[in-house]
């Protein structure tokens, strides 16, 4: 008779699993928990004690961990000496494995849950189990997720076992599954002891959905989010349109990022490529949004707009008029979800703005390495910026300087940002040099530069930017300051009566 050995902690599925191996002919060895619920269901089992000869003790902490059970599931069954081995010791095979692990993840994420809650619930038994049947994958299959039960009984029952290659990718999946608990764990006390930069980075990420395409349709891609759920992208709901596409997921969340530091004031983003094209403040959302369409009316065409309100049904009509790849809002007022959702592609999404803004790393890729570093949240507040021009700002243009700041950092650099009335009304991005974004920024902005703020995410490395700015007609600037030839470009400033404030940080963003 052929003997399956079941200790789960997600019992889902598991009566219907196991009553399909018992109507195969398998007699079933389980664990406390686990028999308990099949023999609630009327499922005989062979406890796991009655195998080892030993009681489960210390409170469960050690269950299977004895050689009649590892033994039978490493045993390299056409080994002559294995086998004899066996034998001699009274052990018998085990010839399947469901084990699924304590619900570490979702112990951590617990309310108020304590350290030593979580320790315990880090799975020793479970892990162990898989990877032992999972190393003898030759000739024993082993599933970890109760989304295989099917697929398993349905192959045994034609073929009177799993296939090999079967046997290969359920061990693939269960080294992952095992992989991934055991970084979660290393995560967790990483960060309890503060370590930074450990000598081996553990990443976790679940994956959402497989992408129609990439950044391109000959690229495949998929999408994958972080275990702790964030104030992110990553956990936005769509409610209505077509599939995110590879690119809307990289635009939505640059979109969402920037609307982060836009808290306490309804605020409106327009985001195109990755940069904002319309960022607009204002004392209602509808306001914040006419401010970041007049900012750039044409490149918001086929852009992303974000909010930190909700949409109500004025914004939603005005909305409605334009092309737009996707619209995210913390939510929708039931008569402006009415007016957009009669448009078939928009995507609306829904944005939970009261989930944890994520403080840990911010990672680049490089051609087969990984570049990590804290994430940019540095802010800055009036005190701390130093006016190097004869002229002080004056209370609004102070007010536009602060905004305009703002903006930038989230502009691939080289960056140049005019704005007038809590407004954008010029972007120049990612620029190889500074005066030439200066110029786009400006050349957008035509007439409204008269009386605005320019900002710059890094120091004027030339006098040529601000040169650019007076004839624009630009009163007042902010930059961080710290080039050797600082003194021109303050120079030209007082020659204008133009104001200029350092901030002593900068803000490249590549
Ligand atoms: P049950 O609910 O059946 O009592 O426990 C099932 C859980 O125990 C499974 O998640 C399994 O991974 C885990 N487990 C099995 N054997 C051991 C063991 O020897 N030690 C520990 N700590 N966990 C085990």
């Amino acid at each position: 008779m052929k003997r399956a050995l079941v200790s789960v902690s997600d019992k889902t599925n598991l009566v219907e699993f196991v009553s399909g191996l018992v109507d195969l002919g398998y007699e079933i060895i389980s664990t406390g928990g686990t028999k308990k619920t099949l023999e609630a269901a009327g499922i005989k089992t062979i406890g796991i004690s009655d195998v080892t000869g030993f009681p489960e003790i210390m409170d469960g902490r050690v269950k299977t961990l004895h050689p009649k059970v590892h033994g039978a599931l490493l045993c390299v069954r056409d080994n002559p000496d294995h086998v004899r081995q066996i034998k001699e010791l009274g052990i018998e095979y085990i010839d399947l494995v469901c084990v699924n692990l304590y619900p570490f993840k979702q112990t951590v994420q617990k309310p108020g849950v304590s350290h030593e809650e979580i320790i315990e619930n880090i799975d020793i038994g479970g892990p162990s189990m898989l990877r032992s049947a999972s190393k003898n994958y030759k000739f024993i299959p082993v599933i970890c997720d109760p989304n295989d039960y099917d697929a398993v009984l349905n192959e045994i029952k034609e073929n009177g076992e799993t296939s090999l290659k079967t046997r290969e990718l359920l061990a693939a999946k269960v080294f992952r599954h095992t992989a991934q608990y055991d970084a979660m764990i290393a995560n967790y006390l990483t960060e309890r002891t503060g370590e930074k930069y450990p000598e081996k980075l553990t990443l976790t990420f679940d994956k959402v959905q497989e992408l129609r395409y990439g950044e391109n349709p000959h690229q495949s891609a998929a999408f994958y989010k972080g275990m702790h759920p964030q104030y992110s992208l990553a956990n936005a709901k769509q409610l209505h349109g077509k599939e995110l596409s590879y690119n809307n997921i990289q635009d939505g969340n640059a979109a969402i990022e920037i609307l982060k530091d836009f808290e306490g004031k309804p605020a409106a983003v327009g985001l195109k490529h990755m940069n904002p094209c319309g960022v607009g403040i204002g004392e209602t959302i509808e306001e914040a949004w006419d401010k970041a369409y007049e900012a750039d009316p044409v490149s918001i065409f086929g852009g992303i707009v974000a909010f930190n309100e909700p949409v109500n049904k004025a914004v939603a009509e005005k909305l409605a008029n334009i092309f737009l790849e996707i619209i995210i809002a913390p939510s929708f007022d039931a008569d402006a979800f009415d007016i957009l959702s009669k448009k078939k592609n928009i995507r609306l999404m829904t944005l939970d703005t009261t989930l944890p803004v994520d403080t840990t790393y911010k990672f680049t890729n490089v051609n087969d390495g990984l570049l990590v570093q804290d994430i940019d949240d540095k802010k800055i507040s009036e005190e701390e910026l130093r006016c190097v021009t004869n002229r002080k700002p004056t209370a609004e243009e102070m007010e536009q300087l602060l905004f305009a700041w703002k903006v930038v950092k989230h502009v691939k650099s080289n960056a140049i940002v005019l704005a007038k009335d809590n407004m954008t009304i010029g972007v120049g991005a990612g620029q190889m040099n500074r005066v030439g974004a200066a110029r786009i920024a400006i050349e957008q902005a035509g007439e409204k530069a008269k009386g605005s703020v320019m900002s710059s995410d890094a120091f004027f490395p030339m006098p040529d930017t601000v040169e650019e700015a007076v004839k624009a007609g630009v009163t007042a600037i902010i930059q961080p300051g710290g080039s050797i030839k600082d003194q021109l470009s303050i120079d030209v400033c007082n020659e204008h009566g133009i104001a200029m404030v350092y901030t002593g940080c900068r803000h490249f963003k590549h």
